[in-house]
């Protein structure tokens, strides 16, 4: 894969030198070596792309929805042309294992086509009317929405938070994280300037570390942009949704997650043990919706301890390129010691330390503890790295009150043999998810992904994306039945 670009931003339909002629390095977290190098755009070049979006939107809007839906349609087959280029920066600048690259890469193509689809349910309602009028509820695109994206599913979640907002008609402008600027954009630029999109209606700006703020300011206060899709950590989500509504704009904002795993007594334990790996330790446990807790009722505590720490230590560690590494880098040193510091933390207030917790370069070993209790840092703060927690507990009721017992509310799984128990418990989560006999990671292009408490506000994908990113407007036609009051009347 070769992109050679360093000091170009995507906008207003073609590649731009960025105004202060910058770029940066991106580093490969496996070796620590350059990957890529990617232009720092400043304010300047961010106005300059919200100003093309804004110069797209009337035009992209009015276009037929079947036009809009073949751009996303090819922008997918193009993609499927690239896949490889969109893996190797995955797994190149991400430290994603190659099978998670790969499963990224064709759920995003999958996203695209998904989106394409939702053209179609622009829908809106026809109203009774008091007096004899054609009231409808319309729904039209809010015009130009700001993107912002993280690195841990750059792809996936950059396509996530486009996808449907362009289809339904509004126009992009896109800012991948500094980590993953080519998987997160550029990449993407590239395949929407081949499919021929219509000059800004997608653009992408990407910036260093230390040029963030500015550029994320403009994203959400110039004038133009009229609503926001942010995905990331609850404390600048936080900060966004505060700006964008100090601003009346729109914000959809996909923040962190302490998710929990609750294991009952009847569960299937094979599958208890599959599903608590899988959501830990899929990329390195740097998804949103990952396994951060898991509570076990202390009848089968014994034998699930046992029986994850041995599958545990199957995973293997390094090259993420390999098939067989499950295990790749965390993305970053500040991760690294973030997660260290936890599992320290948490060792050192009388957690069980059954596997792991050492580290070589950025690669952490899989790392399972017991004993964890809501003393300790590991229970209550985001780790985003490869360590699963015990919880045990009496019974139901404790075993729902600890879930409960967190700042987030993201995702949610419960493994039982009795799913009308399941049901009962999943209805008393305070989550936006939950999901009965599964782990909490999960997520297909259809349904209202997204978190209550600090994991966030509002809901993506398909419809629900729709109603993020439109405007719903009253509209009516008066046929003779309105009387004003007569004194008013000619
Ligand atoms: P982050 O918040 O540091 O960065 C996310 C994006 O925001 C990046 O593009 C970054 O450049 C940008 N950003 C940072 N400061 C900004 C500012 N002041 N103004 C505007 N933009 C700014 O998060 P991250 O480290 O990239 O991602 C990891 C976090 O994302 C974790 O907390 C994880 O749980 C969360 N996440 C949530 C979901 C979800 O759907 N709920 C999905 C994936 C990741």
């Amino acid at each position: 894969m070769k992109f050679n670009k360093p000091t170009q931003v995507f906008s207003g339909g073609s590649w731009h030198e960025v105004s202060g002629g910058r770029s940066f390095d991106v580093f490969n977290p496996a070796t620590g070596e350059v990957f890529a190098q990617a232009a720092d755009a400043s304010r300047e070049d961010v106005k300059e792309a919200i100003n093309a979006a804004a110069a797209a939107k009337d035009t992209w809007a009015a276009m037929t929805s079947s036009k809009r839906a073949s751009y996303l349609l090819k922008a997918a087959d193009v993609m499927e042309k690239r896949q490889q280029d969109f893996v190797d920066a995955l797994v190149g600048e991400g430290g994603s294992w190659i099978g998670k690259a790969m499963f990224e890469t064709g759920y995003s193509i999958e996203a695209l086509r998904a989106a394409a689809a939702m053209v179609f349910h622009m829908n809106g309602e026809v109203l009774p009317s008091e007096h004899g009028k054609v009231s409808m509820a319309v729904r039209q695109p809010l015009g130009v929405v700001s993107v912002i994206s993280p690195w841990n599913f750059p792809l996936l979640l950059s396509v996530r938070g486009f996808a449907v907002a362009m289809a339904i008609g509004n126009t992009i402008v896109l800012k991948p994280s500094e980590e993953t600027p080519l998987a997160g954009g550029l990449l993407l630029a590239e395949v929407f300037e081949a499919v021929g999109l219509p000059a800004g209606v997608f653009n992408v700006v990407t910036c260093a570390r230390g040029g963030v703020q500015e550029v994320g300011d403009e994203l959400i206060r110039n004038p133009a942009v009229r609503g926001v899709s942010f995905t990331g950590s609850t404390a600048v989500g936080k900060h966004i949704a505060g700006l964008a509504g100090s601003l009346l704009k729109k914000a959809c904002v996909e923040l962190g997650g302490k998710d929990a795993l609750i294991v009952l007594a009847d569960a299937d334990m094979q599958r208890a043990v599959n599903a608590a790996t899988f959501g830990a330790f899929m990329h390195q446990g740097q998804i949103c919706m990952s396994v951060e807790r898991i509570i076990v009722l202390q009848a089968v505590a014994d034998e699930f301890i046992r029986r994850l720490v041995a599958n545990v230590k199957k995973l293997g560690t390094g090259d993420p390129s390999a098939m067989g590494a499950v295990i790749g880098p965390l993305i970053n040193e500040k991760q690294l010691r973030h997660v260290h510091e936890q599992v320290t933390d948490a060792v050192a207030r009388g957690a069980q330390l059954l596997t792991g917790g050492h580290f070589q370069g950025l690669f952490y070993e899989p790392t399972v503890l017991a004993g964890v209790r809501p003393d300790m840092k590991i229970f209550r703060e985001e780790t985003f790295g490869p360590v699963a927690p015990v919880v045990i507990v009496a019974d139901i009721e404790e075993a729902i009150a600890m879930a409960n017992d967190s700042e987030y509310g993201l995702s949610a799984g419960i493994i039982t043999g009795n799913e009308d128990v399941g049901m009962n418990i999943a209805r008393r989560l305070e989550t936006g998810m939950v999901h009965i006999n599964d782990s909490s990671v999960n997520d297909e292009p259809n349904v209202p992904f997204g978190g209550v408490k600090s994991s966030g506000m509002g809901r993506q994908n398909g419809k629900f994306s729709v109603e993020a990113f439109s405007e719903l407007r009253w509209v009516t036609i008066e046929r003779g039945g309105r009387q004003y009051p007569p004194p008013f009347n000619e």
